[in-house]
């Protein structure tokens, strides 16, 4: 299937390891420009050599998204270095947890503010490019209720609620929005890497929910976003897609 993305420029903000960094890579390989950022160096600086291996144009910035300012600065940076925009995948999450203000601001900081405000300032740039795509990251926690995560799952529909809309008020920018809510996804250094780890019974809790019986990997999740971003998708919109295994289910 041809994806049309060759040359387009695409930022993926929190894509140093795990999802993003997935994302980024999968849209690289599709011959992609591509922009990343992250906190922390290191992680940023090895992630950045990895995607540069596909051959491509590779940047990358630190800039903590839940700081507004130095998103927009970044986001204006990257689509400089880009020579444009055409698709901004908004994927890191504080993961609030506690039902506590740390959790709800942690949640409300990062995983909604700092997409609400990317769109912001992705929309002009991805305008004056004739159009493209928003990619949203939420998860199967707010399509259900989940016992351990009040804010993670409440802010996460407040994302897939906001895709809706904005897909209306975007439509005639030419501009899709959709978002992905993946179920639990297992990399190095990841949640649930950690929970393998040091907690086993989560682990398999989780593990025997899912008809498949293993958790999901990065990369499953990274082709449904190159492709919901391509003109292969180009009639869909508004919509929320559970990438999850039937975990759900
Ligand atoms: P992760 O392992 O925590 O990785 C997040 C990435 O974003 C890292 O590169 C991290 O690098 C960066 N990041 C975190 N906070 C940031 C901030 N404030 N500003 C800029 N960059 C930041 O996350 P993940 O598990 O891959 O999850 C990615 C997305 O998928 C999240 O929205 C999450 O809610 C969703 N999701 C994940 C799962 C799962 O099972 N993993 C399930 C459902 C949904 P630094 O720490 O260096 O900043």
């Amino acid at each position: 299937m041809e994806l049309g993305l060759s040359g387009k420029s695409v930022i993926v903000t929190g894509a140093s390891r795990g999802i993003g960094l997935a994302i980024a890579e999968g849209f690289a390989k599709e011959g992609a420009k591509v922009s990343i950022c992250a906190r922390g160096a290191e992680g940023l600086e090895v992630a950045r050599a990895q995607i540069a291996t596909y051959g491509g144009t590779v940047h990358a910035q630190l800039c903590d998204v839940s700081d507004a300012d130095a998103l927009v600065a970044y986001i204006d940076a990257a689509a400089a270095a880009l020579g444009g925009l055409n698709v901004l995948v908004s994927n890191p999450s504080g993961f609030g947890k506690t039902d506590d203000e740390d959790g709800w601001r942690l949640g409300l900081d990062v995983d909604l503010m700092a997409l609400v405000r990317g769109s912001w300032a992705a929309v002009p740039h991805i305008e004056k490019a004739g159009g493209g795509a928003l990619i949203h990251t939420a998860s199967i926690s707010g399509l259900t209720a989940s016992q351990r995560t009040p804010p993670y799952g409440a802010v996460k529909a407040a994302v897939i609620q906001y895709t809706k809309t904005q897909a209306l008020q975007l439509a005639a920018k030419n501009i899709r929005v959709v978002c992905l809510a993946p179920g639990s996804i297992e990399f190095p250094g990841g949640t649930w890497d950690d929970a393998r780890q040091n907690n086993p019974k989560l682990y398999a809790g989780i593990k025997g929910s899912i008809p498949f019986d293993r958790l999901g990997a990065p990369e499953e999740v990274a082709n449904l976003a190159v492709f919901l971003a391509s003109d292969a998708a180009s009639w869909v919109t508004g919509v929320t897609i559970a990438v999850d295994g039937g975990q759900m289910l």
